[in-house]
């Protein structure tokens, strides 16, 4: 589809994401999934992270040690669902800074209306995860990643759980330097800009609002 794109499709992720997607799985246990499988995508979108290395001593004798080196990470949510992504990947690197930005979608006109922005200092210095888990028309993904470059950002990479083509394609339109990664690409969009066959409103399953 496009060099931009990285399918992580271990199979850990897969059956997590499939228990996610039966209408019937309780919120706390689709948030708790999605925290599970953050942490798995996290560690495949973080594996080109540079190291350098430190000297330590073990109980045997000294050793130059791999330790993570170079730009500080942060993780950018997109409100309301990205906070879902954002948990499990703050497990795994808790050091990172969290950057949020909150868009909610026109139902009439499907674009994204931005009502919050609030990011770290220095982001042109920075490694920048944006996450999202639904990455459907792609309206709200690409008014982030622009809003996110007008800070400095130049390092970005765009982190979903489930993403439609027609998402895919225009992201990559609009952000050709932005890397996606997903756990799935599905079917198509429906008339109302919903992932088909999808898991429905990713945040209305999480909180449990509809
Ligand atoms: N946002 C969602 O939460 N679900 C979709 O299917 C599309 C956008």
């Amino acid at each position: 589809m496009s060099g931009n794109l990285n399918i992580v499709d271990h199979p850990l992720i897969l059956h997590k994401l499939s228990l996610m997607r039966a209408k019937d799985t309780p919120s706390a246990v689709f948030r708790q999934l999605l925290r599970e499988i953050s942490f798995l995508l996290a560690y495949e979108v973080l594996r080109d992270l540079p190291t350098t290395t430190k000297t330590i001593a073990t109980p045997m004798s000294e050793m130059e040690a791999p330790v993570l080196a170079g730009k500080k990470l942060v993780l950018v949510s997109i409100l309301r669902a990205g906070n879902g992504l954002l948990d499990g990947m703050l497990d795994l690197v808790p050091s990172a800074r969290v950057g949020h930005i909150g868009l909610y979608r026109d139902p009439a006109t499907l674009t994204a209306v931005e009502y919050y922005l609030k990011l770290p200092e220095n982001m042109g210095e920075r490694r920048v995860i944006a996450v999202d888990p639904m990455l459907a028309t792609a309206n709200s993904a690409s008014a982030a990643l622009s809003r996110l470059k007008e800070a400095g950002a130049k390092d970005i990479k765009f982190v979903c759980l489930l993403a439609a083509p027609e998402g895919v394609a225009s992201l990559c339109e609009a952000h050709p330097d932005v890397p996606i990664f997903a756990a799935a690409v599905d079917s198509h969009l429906n008339d109302h800009g919903y992932i088909v066959p999808g898991l429905g409103d990713a945040g209305d399953r999480m909180y449990g609002t509809k």
